[in-house]
Parts: structure tokens; sequence; C-alpha cells
């Protein structure tokens, strides 16, 4: 057998460190730049686009590798995080110069998908979060995220595995990190419906680390999980972690809940259609001014409050600013000078902020007292009082800044020139001695000219020789012996040093290099000390956030004709005047929309509605659910006037969005929906079923209709808006107390459709399935040819009516079935449908049931 290479003392220490992050790239500092080997550099060159190569190529085993230089990895780093890897980046921690033997190397940072931080992101309207979970004692779940970019922290407890998989809906996730105790099963769970990063780390529980962090967490299945969290923040950042803000609990029952499928199909932050954010109700509402604004804005869009008290607080202040149009604009203009204060914290408790970052800090901060004033202009402190107690500037970051840091720092914090003048006696002398020096050199120029009588004479710089007197060839002669020394020949010149010159030169390069060094170690100084103002400036991030979207809803409102909701919990009633769809009504403009009315309380909880296709029912069904959300936001709504209960939940079944994650047929993904629905709803809770059964046989999809009609009507009791095709499921409103009729008018015109988009009351009376489809731009011939088949099979029903009465009212009565009157076969399948777990069943136990 071939005796296998032994690996280079350098392949050593490569493979030792590899063996360490086996799910991570390694990137491996070699000089000017990162390599990577073995299945690393096969894996990498293919994602990265770049080309594989190997060591000792003509051994037996050759080392396959790619590399990327330093100076562009940021780039090679962020694909490989962006497409769900994690990469291990590896110094070399000593001057390679300077060490005798191996260079030391180390990993320096393990950058995730959860944790990464885009320093060039445009998008920083954007979190990203990172969640751990564990299992508890008691079977449940404790939940605990962050986001490093703004150091926040939060955890909550869940009941189970279904609340777990809604709560990682509610933010964009991006990494889970799971005990290695944690069931195989449940990982492949997340990774497979989220098409997320699941990490696996050792809980290090290590208390004394984050004690301060925890302070306010005496839960100890909360602390369980945020230690876990910390832990694999802590070995993958390998830095202090102080600028993550006190962690803080939360309960999912203080927000409204909206399962995935209402989320999406709702289009609260991203369109259907686009998976974009234009489109959406996110979209339409934005009209923040600063990063954090619009970040707190889409969290505030993913939970709306269930706390009358809490949302009637928000509506104040929105009520306050849209009274005070002026206070508002100079609030408005304010904040738009305000920076991303979290995110300016988080960078200056990583070390990671320049002078300009600084200076962002200080304009943010400068803006504050305007805000104060603005707010206490309006003169209405039972609105304001908690604002006005809270809304402070830091006077003193403020004036550490301005004293400290010059006006126009630089990028780099290395190249001096951030530091203020007079603010460090020391510096002051160094850059004396440099600029005193420069002008000695010009002087010396000038001294020169005269003694030598040349009159070309100059002294210049350059790194490699330093000062020096350059002398034409042609002048060489005119030059006395002694005193120059010749240093480097061109072309045409001579150069040369005399002593005075040497050592002029040493002492201005010893204060460059002392007052280059004098400048970091002064804006560390600074930078740690505005490390101690962190709590108090991620505190003001957080108020300036709320102030910028309560002036965003102000805003809206105003330039899109809100009103102010009534909210109580007093009684049911559901009741909106005009009630418009913000974002279709901003798309195809406010004249082109038809508000819509709607009423509904204790004795009318169900309404179908009927009308044909396109004729805008999944709208108003969309419509009713925004208004909801915007209400329970603490916004305005676009509507005359509405008055509505505080809902619970909210369940969706709209429209045939194909589950593209699990592959899931459209019906199956249809009876899911529909069975979250009937599984958690409650009688406070918002549903809206949008062609429920079309995925099926007619006949089945008719049946399943009724039965969850039924369901709902008898063990729910929650407000539903049910539209329909099935023209027989009218009839229900005789049968099922509270159910009540409306259609969206259609009128016909020359034989033409022309949709009316009003709701009216009472049952739609005929199908325009023909009309639709001519609309649609089908051949005349097609159309006149189903004209002909549909006359045919009016005809032949008309004839089975008079030919045998009894059988056609059997057909009705399909429809219509009386409980009391069930067949067995019939009463069996409602109470297989009653009792489903719709969402446990695979779809070959949905057909084999079908
Ligand atoms: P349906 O659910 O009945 O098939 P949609 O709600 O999808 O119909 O509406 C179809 C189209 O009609 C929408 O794209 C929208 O442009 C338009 N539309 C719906 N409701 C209205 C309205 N109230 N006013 C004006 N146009 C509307």
């Amino acid at each position: 057998m071939p005796q296998k290479t032994k690996n280079t003392p350098m392949m050593e220490q490569y493979l030792a460190i590899k063996e360490q992050y086996p799910d991570a790239f390694l990137f491996y500092r070699l000089g000017d730049f990162y390599e990577l080997f073995n299945e690393d550099a096969v894996k990498a060159a293919k994602i990265l686009e770049i080309t594989l190569t190997s060591r000792n190529k003509n051994a037996d085993d050759p080392i396959l590798m790619c590399g990327v230089p330093y100076h562009a990895a940021a780039d090679y780093i962020r694909t490989l995080v962006e497409g769900g890897y994690k990469v291990a980046v590896c110094e070399q921690m000593e001057d390679p110069k300077l060490s005798k033997g191996m260079v030391r190397r180390e990993v320096v940072q393990v950058i995730t998908p959860g944790t990464y931080i885009d320093e060039k992101a445009k998008e920083s309207k954007a979190n990203n979060y990172l969640a751990g979970i564990i299992q508890t004692a008691e079977k449940g779940f404790s939940l605990a995220y962050s986001d490093i970019g703004t150091g926040e922290l939060k955890v909550t407890n869940l009941e189970n595995e279904d609340a777990v998989f809604n709560e990682l809906q509610t933010l964009p996730f991006k990494e889970v990190v799971l005990e290695p105790e944690h069931s195989e099963r449940f990982k492949e769970q997340l990774e497979k419906r989220f098409n997320i990063l699941v990490s696996v780390q050792k809980n290090n529980r290590d208390e004394e680390a984050f004690a301060s962090l925890l302070a306010d967490i005496p839960d100890e299945d909360s602390r369980d999980v945020l230690y876990l969290l910390l832990s694999y923040l802590s070995d993958t950042q390998k830095r202090s972690l102080t600028h993550l803000q006190r962690a803080e609990s939360y309960e999912t029952d203080q927000f409204l809940k909206m399962d995935t499928y209402a989320r999406r199909n709702l289009e609260l932050t991203a369109s259907l259609r686009t998976q974009q954010k234009k489109g959406s109700l996110l979209w339409m509402l934005d009209e923040t001014n600063t990063a954090m604004g619009g970040r707190l804005l889409k969290k505030w869009l993913e939970k709306p409050l269930i706390n009358l008290t809490d949302i009637l607080k928000r509506q104040s202040k929105v009520e306050s600013f849209l009274n005070h149009y002026f206070e508002r604009m100079d609030i408005s203009e304010a904040l738009t000078s305000v920076y991303d204060l979290e995110r300016l914290v988080a960078r200056v408790s990583l070390g990671n902020v320049n002078g300009r970052d600084l200076i962002q800090l200080k304009t943010s901060l400068l803006q504050i007292p305007t805000l104060v004033q603005a707010i206490e202009s309006i003169g209405e402190p039972a609105v304001w009082e908690g604002t006005i107690a809270k809304l402070r500037s830091i006077p003193e970051v403020v004036e550490l800044i301005e004293k400290g840091i010059s006006d126009d720092p630089p990028l780099q914090i290395k190249e001096g020139n951030i530091i203020r003048d007079g603010y460090n006696e020391q510096l002051d002398l160094y850059r004396d001695a440099m600029s005193n020096g420069k002008r000695w050199i010009a002087m010396l120029q000038m001294e020169e000219r005269e003694k030598t009588g040349i009159k070309t004479l100059k002294i210049g710089y350059n790194r490699v020789f330093g000062y020096y007197i350059e002398i034409t060839k042609a002048n060489l002669a005119a030059l006395p012996e002694g005193r120059y020394e010749r240093k480097q020949t061109l072309s045409n010149a001579e150069r040369f040093v005399t002593p005075e010159l040497k050592e002029k030169e040493a002492l201005i390069l010893e204060a460059e290099e002392k007052s280059v060094q004098l400048e970091h170690e002064l804006f560390v100084a600074i930078r740690e000390e505005i490390k101690g103002y962190s709590r108090q400036l991620q505190a003001l991030a957080k108020l300036v956030a709320e102030i910028d979207v309560l002036q965003c809803f102000a805003q809206v409102s105003e330039a899109y004709h809100f009103t102010k909701p009534a909210l109580s919990n007093a009684d049911r009633k559901l009741s909106i005047k005009e009630g418009r769809h913000p974002v279709v009504e901003r798309v195809i403009g406010k004249d082109k929309f038809v508000p819509n009315s709607i009423l509904m309380g204790e004795d009318n909880t169900i309404l179908l509605i009927t009308g044909p296709n396109m004729s805008g029912k999944s709208t108003f069904m969309r419509q009713v659910a925004l208004i909801v959300i915007l209400a329970q936001m603490g916004c305005f709504v676009p509507a005359e006037k509405a008055e509505l209960p505080v809902f619970d939940q909210i369940f969706t079944r709209i429209g045939a969005a194909d589950d593209l994650y699990s592959g899931q047929s459209t019906f199956m993904v249809e009876m899911v929906e529909t069975n979250q629905a009937l599984q958690f709803a409650t009688d406070n809770s918002l549903i809206l079923f949008d062609e429920i059964g079309r995925g099926t046989a007619t006949y089945d999809g008719m049946a399943l209709a009724e039965a969850i009609l039924r369901h709902i009507h008898r063990t729910i009791k929650g407000k539903t808006l049910f539209s329909t095709h099935y023209h027989e499921l009218t009839q229900l409103e005789a049968d099922l107390a509270g159910t009540r009729n409306v259609h969206v008018g259609a009128i016909e015109k020359d034989g033409e459709l022309v949709f009316l988009h009003k709701l009216m009351d009472g049952p739609a009376d005929k199908s325009y399935g023909l009309h639709v489809a001519k609309l649609a731009g089908m051949p005349d011939s097609l159309i006149s040819e189903a004209q002909i088949i549909l006359n045919g099979l009016e005809e032949e029903h008309l004839h089975n009516k008079t030919d045998d009465a009894a059988a056609a009212d059997k057909m009705e009565q399909l429809a219509l079935f009386q409980e009391s009157s069930l067949s067995p076969n019939e009463k069996h399948v409602l109470d297989a449908v009653a009792s489903l777990a719709l969402e446990d069943c695979t779809p070959m136990q949905m057909m084999n049931l079908v």
C-alpha cells in the first residue's frame, strides 16, 4: 500500500482547527488570502464561482483548495451566509515576520445566517433574527430570539409545537438554535417548513456572564432558553455581548393571533404574487422616517394588540398628532435626521464604529430636543405624559462627540484626522511638531536654493527614502562637496539627504506615528465611554421608533382619509360603514374603489357572500380583516365609521395559494387552513372562508362547506365571512339563525357583465360563469357552444323537475339537510369531518376519506 504523504505542519494546524468547525466553511488566513481546503474548497468554489486548484498537484493525494483575497472577503462571506451557510473566519494571531515556527491562528468569529450584520445593507428596515428553542419539562417550549444588529432580546413560553411554528412565522427568522438533546424530527420539521438553518449548541448556562441581561427574567424555562441562545452567540461571536438589551419576556396572547395562512393571505408584509413588500399593507402604511420606525411598524403589523387600553393609548396619540399638524411636521422633519440609533449603539458596543458613525449618533441626538419641544407644545399631557417623562437626549454623549471628534472624520479609524484639535494636549503637540516640521522643510528648500544657487533644487518625500533634496543632473556641478549624502539616482536627477534633514525627518515621522497611535487610543476611549450609555441609548431608540410609527399612522390616516374606529369589549358588534381595502384603493385610485358596509352582531355571526367571480368577494373579506388589524395596531381605519369588537384571532382561507414549501395539493392546503380555524377559533375570532370546497368534486365540496358552516354555527360562533359559489348554500339563511345572505352586485348590460363591486342584501340570483369566461377573452364560438350546453342542462333540469319533483327536491335537500333528518351515512360524514384533525392527515388519508 502506498504510504500516505505526511501532512505539513500548516495542514496539521488547518485540520485541527477545521475539526472544531465541521459545519462551517473555514476561511483560513494565509498572507493576503483566505484559503479553503478539501470539501470546503469543492463546495465553496461552486457556490462562489471561483477556481478550484490543488496543492501538491503531482502527489498521490493532492489537496484541493481555493481562495479569496482578504480585502474582498466580505462579499464572498455575504454570499455564503445568505445562502444559509456558516463561515468561520480564522486569522493569523501574530505577525509572520516576528513569529518563530508556525504562525498562531485562531477562529475569531463564526458568521452565521442568524448572526450576520451586513454593514453595507441598504434594507436596514429589516431585522435579522436568530431564535433558540428548548423543550421544557412540561412538554412545552421556550423560545428566545435576538437580532444582534439591534441588540433586541426577547423570550416567551409556548404550549406546543404548533404554537412554536406559529411564532416562527411572526418574524423573519434566519436561523434556529437547538440543544443537542432536541429530537431529530423537530429539527427536520423546522428545516423543511421554514427553509431555515438549524444549529445545534451545547447549553453552557453561563449564569455569571449573563446575569445582567437576564435580570428581569425570573422564570426558569425562559432563563434556560436564553442561556442557550447566549451560549451560541458568545461561541460564534467570540466577543463581549454588552450591546444586547436586557431580555424581555412576552406572552403570545398579548397579541392578535394570526396563523401563517392568514398572514400570507392578507398580504400584511408581502404581496402574495410577488413576495415583495410592494402591494402589501406594510407598503401602503410605511411613512416612517427612520430605519428603527420602519422595523417597529413591521413588528406592530405582525403583532397587533388585544389589550383595549393599550390600543386606545396608541390611538389617542395618533389622534393627537392628527390634530396638531405643525407639531407633527416638526417631528417628522426632525426624524429625517435621526440615523439608525439601535444599530449605532450595537456597533459602538461591538467596537465596529468609525468617526462618521459617531457624527451620525450626535446628529441624531441633537434632534431629540426638537421632538420634546414639539410634543410639549401639543399640550396634551394626559396623552403624552409617559413619552415626555422618558424622552431625553443624552447631552453627555453629544458633548463628548462634539469635543472629541472632528466634523468630517475619515472612514478609517487608524489613519488619524479623527480627533478634533484642542481635545488632547499631547495630540496637539504632535500635530504642532508635524506642521512645524513641514514648515521647517519648506524653509530649508529656500535656504538650500540660496546657498547653492540652484533654482530648481527641491525637497520632496517618498515612502521608501523619506525626505530628500533633489538636484537635476545639469546642476550637479554646482553642489558643494561634503554635507550632501547621495541617496538615489534617477535618469535626470540625483537625490540627497543632509544630517539636519534626516534629523527633522525623524522628528516629523515620529510625531506622525505617535499622533496616529494616540488618535486611535483617544477614539477607543471615547467609544468606550459612549458604550456606558448603551442602555439609555437603546431606550431612547425605542421611544423614537414609537414616535415615528405614530406620526406615520397620523400621516397615512390623514392622506387616505382614515377615521378613528370605536373599539369595545362590551358588545360583539362589528359595524363598518363604507369601508375600503386600503391597498386596492391605493392601487386602483380612490375614485374607482367602491366602498362597502358591513353590520354583524350577536344575532348575526355568519355572512354568506355570493356573487360572480371577480366581483370583489375576496377583496371585501380581506378589507374587513385589514380594518380590524389596523384598528388593533392603534391606527385609524379606511372607513367612514367603524365600530369594532376586539378580536383575539383571525383565520383565513382565501384564494388558491399553493403551499410551495410543502408541495401539498391545493385541496389539501385548503383543508389544512380550514382546519386551523375549526380547531382554534373562538367566539371572539374573525374567520374568513373564501370558496371552501372549490378544490374538490362539487358534491363533496358542497357537503364539506355546509358541514363546516354548521360546525362554526354550533360550536365556534366566531364572526364568519363565507363566500361561496354553491348557490344552494344560500338556503341556510332560513335554517341557521344568525346567518345572513349578501351578494356582490353585477348587472348585465348589452350581454356584457358589469361588476358593481357593491355588497347587497340577499343571495346572488344567477351564475355569471359564461360572462366571466367571455370577459377573459375566450373565443366567441366556445362561449356560444357553452351557452347551448347550458340551455340543454337547464331544460333537462326543468324536465326532471316536472317529471320527478321528489327527486329534484332531494337535490336541493343535499345542500339543506337538517341534522335531524340526516341519513346514517350523511351523519357519519358530518361527524367525521367535524372531528377531523385535518392537519395531521396525509394526502393519502384525505383521499381515502373523501
Ligand atoms: P372575487 O373574490 O369575487 O373573485 P376579487 O375580490 O378578487 O373578486 O376582486 C376582483 C377585482 O375586482 C380586484 O382585483 C379589484 O381590482 C376589483 N375590485 C374588487 N373589489 C372592488 C371594489 N370594492 N371597488 C373597485 N374594484 C374592486
